[in-house]
């Protein structure tokens, strides 16, 4: 009885240990040849195409989406001849109306203008889609004008609703016809990024153009 008190913890102790021995050698394996840049994936699992145990659980929960893996393997492969990108945070990607939108950390948007441009046409070019870069956090005036740039911003009021929910109202200077992507895949890519409630409006006329 009392070997067998004495067993059962070693035991427990002795599994639990081989289990982090695992665990930490799938993490050494992750590691392994990996670049600077984050993504919500170990590099080396989306540079493989086989994931470990974490990444496959983050894929199964969806909390990662197969753009998002498809996008992070595809800037892994740009970062090679692109230095500027590593340290590059890469959160998610969404895809709304062919519109691709890439999301990354504070401050990385100018990470991917340094070359002109051209990292952008060969981000669209191996997508076909349009790209827009927008940072997960940070003021919202700067990320709303990422999302509608060229076009610039006039005016920006938070509108506070009866229910306490909020919508962001935004004015556009020049024509609605001006406008480079659909309202609709506006208020959806702020919805998405920043949780924001879009209302737009143009200078040249008070109503919202759908
Ligand atoms: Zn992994």
């Amino acid at each position: 009885m009392r070997v067998k008190l004495h067993l059962a913890p070693v035991k427990f102790k002795w599994s639990y240990e081989n289990n982090l021995k695992e665990q930490t050698s799938r993490i050494l394996l992750c590691q392994e040849g990996e670049l600077r840049m984050n993504t919500p994936l170990c590099n080396f699992c989306i540079k493989s195409g086989i994931l470990c145990q974490k990444c496959q659980d983050k894929v199964e929960s969806g909390e990662i989406t197969e753009t998002d893996v498809q996008i992070a393997k595809l800037l892994l492969k740009l970062e090679e001849k692109n230095p500027s990108l590593q340290n590059v945070n890469f959160h998610n990607a969404y895809d709304v109306d062919n519109i691709l939108a890439i999301v990354v950390g504070q401050g990385d948007l100018p990470k991917f203008l340094t070359s002109g441009g051209k990292l952008i046409r060969d981000i669209q070019e191996s997508t076909g889609k349009k790209v827009r870069i927008l940072e997960k956090k940070g003021e919202v005036r700067k990320f709303l004008e990422d999302l509608f740039a060229p076009v610039p911003i006039t005016t920006i009021n938070k509108i506070w609703l009866p229910d306490g929910s909020t919508e962001t109202r935004v004015i556009l200077a020049g024509q609605p016809r001006r406008l480079p992507l659909k309202v609709s895949t506006f208020k959806e890519l702020a919805k998405d990024v920043r949780s924001i409630t879009l209302r737009i409006a143009f200078e040249t006329q008070e109503d919202e153009s759908e």
